[in-house]
C-alpha cells in the first residue's frame, strides 16, 4: 500500500510517499512560498535526481497538481500512475473536542476542521485546501485526518479546564487543546518498544523541543497533561513565541504602546521567545555561537529556554507522581548536546545520570543516561509524517474489513 501524506500550511505543502510495506519513504517533497512570486518547489524520489522548480504557484490546488505531476513524471517520478497510491493521509493541527483519534475524511470531518477554523485560523484553513485539493485529483481514493490535538484529548478536566468564568468553556470552548500530539505518541511508543515495556506501564515525559516547543506528560500510554494550550503559544518559551507569561502584560503594552489586541498577538507569536530577548535570532545554531562570543543577550536566551524546560519538566513529572523516561525530540531536542546537558544537570535530584559520550550524538536513536540514572533519558529523532502514514494505513484496513463483513452479512441475509 502506498500512502501519501500531506502536510499544508498557510504558505506550504510538504509531502511524503511511503511504501507501507517496508515502510520507506519513496519521494518527499515541499512547495514553499505559495501565492507569491518566488514560490518554490522542491521534489526528491529515492534514488534519483532532486527536482527543484522556481515560479509562482498561485494557491494550493497549483502545487499539489506540481505534486502528482512529479510523482509521474517519466525522470524525476516514483510511479507510473496515480493510481497507485491507495491513500491519503492529512496532517490536521486542530480537531478541536470533536476528535480524539485519527478519521477516515468525509464531509462531516471536514466540517468538524472547518467549525474548528475559528480558534485555529492560522492552521485550519490551509489544512482543508489540502484536503479538498487532494479530494479533485484523486476522487476515489480514501484520504485519513490525523490531528495534532488528537493525542490530548484525553486530558482530566483539571488539566485542560483554566481558572476562567466557565461560561467561557460552554460558550466558545475556551480551554486547554495541546499540540504536537502526533509526534509525542509517535517517539512515547518508540520508547517503549525500544525499552521492551509496554507503554501501559510507563510514566513518559516527551519533550518537542524544536521551533514551537510542547512538553507532555504522558502516563500508561495517554497524555494527562501538556504544556501548550487553548493555542501553541502557551507554555514554554520558544523561536518566536512567548509562552507563558502573566496575561495582564497584554493590556499593559496595549495601553503604552498604543497597539490593538491583534498587534500584540502578532509580538507574542512572531517578535518574542528567544528571538525576543536576544534580538539576534529565532535559530538555536546562530544563538550558540553569538553566545559563544560573548552576547549577553543570546547567552540569556539560551538560559532562559533551558531554565522554563527544566521546570516545565518538573511539572510533568508532578503531573503524573514520578517518572520513568525522560524523551528529546524535534530540531534542538535532537541535535543539541548542550542544551540536553544542562537541562538534565537541573534534574540531578530526579537521580538522573547522563553519559556524556552517548549523549554526543545528533538525530540517533540513543539511551543518552547512565546504567546508574533512576530516569532512563532518550533521544528519539520524531517522525510524524510516519505517524500520519501508519494511522492512515490501519484506518483504511479496518473500514475494507468493515466492509467486507458487512457486504457478506448482506450476501447471507438475502
Ligand atoms: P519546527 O518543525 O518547529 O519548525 P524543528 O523541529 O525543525 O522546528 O526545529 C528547528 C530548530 O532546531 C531550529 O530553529 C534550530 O534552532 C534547532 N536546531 C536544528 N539543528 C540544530 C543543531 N545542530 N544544534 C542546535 N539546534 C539545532
Amino acid at each position: 500500500m502506498n500512502v501519501l501524506v500531506i502536510n499544508c500550511g498557510s504558505s506550504s505543502l510538504k509531502y511524503q510517499l511511503i511504501n507501507m510495506e517496508n515502510e520507506k519513504v519513496i519521494a518527499k517533497g515541499l512547495a514553499e512560498k505559495i501565492g507569491l512570486e518566488d514560490s518554490l518547489f522542491t521534489h526528491t524520489p529515492e534514488g534519483k535526481y532532486k527536482l527543484v522548480k522556481k515560479g509562482k504557484l498561485n494557491d494550493h490546488q497549483e502545487a499539489l497538481n506540481l505534486v502528482m505531476e512529479s510523482l509521474v513524471d517519466e525522470k524525476f517520478g516514483v510511479i507510473k500512475s496515480l493510481e497507485e497510491i491507495d491513500a491519503v493521509g492529512h496532517r490536521i493541527v486542530h480537531g478541536g473536542e470533536f476528535y480524539s483519534e485519527s478519521t477516515l475524511i468525509d464531509e462531516e470531518v471536514i466540517e468538524a476542521i472547518e467549525k474548528c477554523v475559528e480558534i485555529a485560523p492560522l492552521h485550519n484553513p490551509a489544512n482543508i485546501l489540502g484536503v479538498r485539493a487532494c479530494q479533485s485529483l484523486l476522487p476515489e481514493v480514501p484520504m485519513v485526518a490525523v490531528f495534532d490535538t488528537a493525542f490530548h484529548q484525553n486530558m482530566p478536566a483539571e488539566a485542560y479546564i483554566y481558572p476562567l468564568p466557565y461560561e467561557y468553556y460552554e460558550k466558545y470552548k475556551v480551554r486547554k487543546y495541546g499540540f504536537h500530539g502526533t509526534s509525542h505518541r509517535y517517539v512515547a511508543n518508540r520508547a517503549a518498544d525500544l525499552l521492551g515495556i509496554p507503554i501501559e506501564q510507563l510514566k513518559i515525559t516527551s519533550c518537542h523541543l524544536g521551533n514551537g516547543a510542547s512538553i507532555t506528560a504522558i502516563k500508561n500510554g495517554k497524555s494527562i497533561d501538556t504544556t501548550m494550550g487553548f493555542t501553541p503559544l502557551e507554555g514554554l518559551a520558544m523561536g518566536t513565541r512567548c509562552g507563558s507569561i502573566d496575561p495582564s502584560i497584554v493590556t499593559y503594552l496595549q495601553d503604552k504602546e498604543n497597539i490593538d489586541a491583534h498587534e500584540v498577538d502578532q509580538i507574542l507569536n512572531k517578535k518574542s521567545g528567544v528571538l525576543g530577548i536576544s534580538g539576534v535570532s529565532s535559530d538555536f545554531r546562530d544563538l550558540e555561537e553569538a553566545a559563544n562570543n560573548g552576547n549577553y543577550r543570546a547567552q540569556l536566551a539560551l538560559d532562559i529556554f533551558n531554565y522554563k524546560v527544566k521546570k516545565a519538566i518538573g511539572t510533568s513529572v508532578a503531573a503524573m507522581n514520578g517518572v520513568d523516561v525522560i524523551i528529546f525530540t524535534a530540531g534542538l531536542g535532537e541535535n543539541s548536546i548542550t542544551n540536553r546537558k544542562i537541562i538534565c544537570e537541573g534534574l540531578s535530584y530526579l537521580g538522573i545520570e547522563i553519559d556524556d559520550e552517548k549523549n554526543a550524538i545528533r538525530r540517533e536513536e540513543v539511551e543518552i543516561s547512565t546504567p546508574e540514572s533512576k530516569v532512563k533519558v532518550l533521544v528519539i529523532p520524531t517522525d510524524e509524517e510516519m505517524a500520519i502514514a501508519r494511522d492512515t494505513k490501519d484506518i483504511i484496513l479496518s473500514h475494507s474489513i468493515d466492509r467486507i463483513i458487512s457486504d457478506s452479512l448482506d450476501k447471507a441475509l438475502h
